[in-house]
């Protein structure tokens, strides 16, 4: 995460399956186990959004501006981290990926257009490459 200026990872990023994810925001990092949010308010934020999955490719994304997120530090103990901004954009997006869910399945119509448009433009972006599987150095199943 830190390698890439990333603000965030969640744990099935790097073939972890499980439910944490760690943050780096405004010089308050750490990270959260089975994270749970509740949304304060009604206040909605709008700005540019990436994934570290996704390299090079940021939309713009609504989320909620407040985010109040609970769950466990490493040693079980209950934690929350209360945020606003950037912080809740993490939280957000951090635990959407936990449920499957990226930054892309947020956007309406036309953004989901331009992040496309942006992915088939990338130097990543190869749909004649053959799918590459690999096995986690920290797979869950069957050890
Ligand atoms: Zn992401």
């Amino acid at each position: 995460m830190r390698e890439q200026n990333g603000t965030g990872l969640a744990a099935p990023q790097i073939g972890v399956g499980l439910r944490v994810f760690t943050f780096d925001v405004d010089d308050v990092a750490g990270h959260l186990v089975n994270p749970v949010l509740e949304f304060p308010d009604e206040e909605e934020q709008d700005g540019p959004e990436g994934c570290l999955s996704i390299p090079g490719v940021y939309v713009d994304t609504k989320r909620r501006q407040n985010v109040v997120a609970k769950g466990f530090n490493r040693h079980g103990d209950p934690i929350q981290i209360v945020g606003s901004g950037l912080m809740a954009r993490c939280a957000q997006h951090e635990t959407d990926h936990l449920d499957g869910v990226l930054f892309l399945d947020r956007l309406d119509a036309g953004r989901r257009k331009e992040a496309m448009k942006a992915i088939r433009e990338s130097e990543w972006y190869n749909p004649e490459a053959p799918p590459v599987v690999k096995v986690s150095p920290h797979g869950v199943f069957g050890r």
